[in-house]
């Protein structure tokens, strides 16, 4: 997610904090390249403008100037202003507490990921919400949409409508709404059907269904990979009827981030979930905070601690979360951490949700080292005594030498984990004279 913007903003803001005092004119050169790589980004250009000149504005302020550390508070302004893009602190969840059933439709172009999303939703507010929930097919244009739908509602186990062959969409829709009373259904999911382009028909059926089922919820899905379009799309929708929010998909596969970052100040509508995988349970919802987090290499261990507290007891990522905060974060938390990473699906996944990953992982790329590199690790740790863990500083070459023989790895790989620990001990440092993670309290009261 967000790689390749993520990249470019984390190399300007290394070289600015590298630096001692800063002036004007470094604040400005580095705001410039700031501006180029939100455009590569694919962000609108009056948004990236106005991004621009919010934060130099507040940047070269002698405040920021003279202090202690300027280049931090750059990428502190830069943060905030980020996360003031995204749509502001929080998440904005859905608006399930209306009368049920209440109407969630689900409307966008053909591909965007809408009947996937409208499954992954389902089974969000069975497990997560703990309501029950109704999805319908409205797409009578698409051969076979409506099987497509039963099948993943299968899979979701989340009910949904019989079908009856050639119904019309407002047909479908008042029986939806019947049977889901019926049914004593909270929460009634509607799959709309989608076209190639924007077109009139599209946008008249769309109005008709809206008028019959008086949704609560108008969710608008778009493909992060159209960048800019996907911004299009949301503000043709919007003309035509009240959205409540958009679902951006394929955020897995979105190094640039354009659409996520021009969506909220084009459309004024916030992104409530991101997509994140095929899987039907990846959806997350939108974080601005934590996205932004992201996209300046600094990780998003909040997302991260929230995931691992589903894999381990929540003890463990309490204390987990704790210690990181305190800067305390040694090799045994290190060894929970890798042995979580396995579990939740190794190195690729985790990189860019844990803070310096990223840079530790393209250094153990470039020397050859594969995802069984987390086994290795594990297996290092393992051979260290516990004081060498909960003191690193201990290791020596002839204690490095002895860990190495003793997991069957070089005393190379022994320095590697041992960079990588410090950096990311680095990074967490970082975050707290930031300010901390914020969430993170409340997460763990
Ligand atoms: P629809 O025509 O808008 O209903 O699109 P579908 O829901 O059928 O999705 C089209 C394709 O996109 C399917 O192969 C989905 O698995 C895939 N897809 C949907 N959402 C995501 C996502 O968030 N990430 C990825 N990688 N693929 C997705």
């Amino acid at each position: 997610m967000f790689d390749s913007l993520s990249d470019r903003l984390t190399g300007v803001f290394d070289r600015l904090r590298g630096r001692g005092a800063l002036n004007e004119q470094d604040v400005r050169e580095a705001m410039r390249e700031v501006r180029i790589a939100l455009l590569e980004a694919d962000v609108a250009l009056p948004v990236a403008r106005e991004f621009i000149n919010k934060v130099t504005e507040q940047a070269v302020g002698q405040q920021v100037l003279k202090s202690v550390t300027p280049g931090q508070q750059v990428v502190k302004i830069v943060n905030d202003e980020l996360v003031a893009m995204l749509g502001g602190e929080d998440a904005v969840g859905l608006e399930l507490e209306a009368k049920p059933p209440v109407v969630i439709m689900m409307v966008g172009l053909q591909g965007s990921g809408k009947t996937t999303s409208t499954a992954k939703l389902g089974r969000l507010i069975r497990e997560k919400h703990g309501k029950k929930a109704m999805m319908a097919s409205l797409d009578v244009n698409r051969p076979a949409a409506q099987e497509q739908l039963a099948v993943l509602g299968q899979q979701v186990d989340v009910a949904t409508l019989p079908i009856v062959a050639g119904q019309q969409p407002v047909d479908i829709a008042r029986r939806a709404m019947e049977s889901a009373k019926l049914q004593a259904a909270d929460v009634l999911l509607l799959d709309t059907a989608g076209r190639l382009h924007v077109d009139e028909a599209l946008m008249a059926e769309m109005k008709a269904v809206a008028s019959v089922a008086a949704p609560t919820e108008v969710l608008l899905v778009v493909d992060s990979l159209t960048g800019q379009d996907a911004v299009n799309v949301a503000q043709s929708f919007s003309g035509e009827i009240d959205l409540t929010g958009v679902i951006l998909t394929r955020m897995d596969g979105d190094a640039r981030g354009g659409a996520a970052l021009s969506m909220r100040a084009v459309t004024g509508k916030p992104i409530k979930f991101a997509g994140t995988g095929e899987k039907l349970d990846a959806i997350e919802p939108f974080h601005p905070s934590r996205v932004a987090n992201r996209i300046l290499g600094m990780g998003d261990v909040v997302s991260l601690v929230e995931r691992a507290s589903q894999v381990v007891e929540k003890e463990d990522a309490d204390r987990m979360a704790e210690r990181m905060m305190k800067g305390q974060f040694d090799l045994n938390d290190l060894r929970t951490q890798l042995r979580q990473m396995q579990n939740m699906g190794g190195l690729g996944m985790l990189a860019g949700m844990l803070p310096g990953m990223k840079k530790a992982k393209a250094a153990m790329q470039q020397s050859g080292m594969d995802d069984g590199v987390l086994g290795r690790m594990d297996a290092i740790i393992g051979s260290m005594t516990p004081k060498e863990r909960a003191n690193p500083a201990l290791l020596n070459a002839k204690r490095k030498r002895r860990v190495a023989a003793g997991s069957g790895t070089q005393v190379q790989d022994i320095n590697r984990l041992l960079k990588m620990h410090q950096e990311m001990g680095k990074a967490m440092k970082q975050i707290k004279k930031m300010g901390g993670l914020k969430g993170l309290g409340a997460l763990f009261g």
